[in-house]
């Protein structure tokens, strides 16, 4: 296997030798075209959410990414978020993590209560 390093989100990842190996996914490839080939640093998960290459931090997964809401977060309340804290994007949009859509919930069970009341007022207006 070759040892590449993905041009969008710097993770190193591996292929075989005949492949050219400049991604690694087609995610990326996605991501780095849209922005005019210019590394972001940042790929989307399966679910649509924004991972950052940042292996040196606290949550990060093996694969050294971290969730770029969450980053965005503990940016907010200036400290490091705890492992129970879940992060809520206000509008439902879960790419759009600028810092005023992110609001941290202490806790699965107060976030779920919150997205059952979007869904009422969802339901209310109609959509
Ligand atoms: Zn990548
Ligand atoms: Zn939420």
């Amino acid at each position: 296997m070759k040892e590449c390093v993905c041009l969008n989100c710097s993770t190193p990842f591996k292929t075989k030798p005949s492949k050219v190996g400049k991604f690694c996914s087609r995610r990326c490839a996605g991501i780095y075209q849209l922005n005019d080939g210019v590394c972001t640093g940042e790929t989307v998960d399966g679910q649509g959410y924004v991972q950052v290459y940042q292996p040196d931090h606290h949550e990060s997964a093996s694969s050294g990414l971290v969730y770029k809401h969450r980053l965005v977060a503990e940016k907010k309340i200036g400290r490091p978020l705890k492992p129970g804290e879940v992060v809520h994007h206000k509008n439902s949009k879960r790419q759009d993590n600028r810092a005023r859509n992110i609001e941290v919930l202490d806790g699965h069970s107060k976030h779920a209560t919150l997205h059952a009341s979007l869904r009422r007022q969802e339901a209310a207006l109609g959509e």
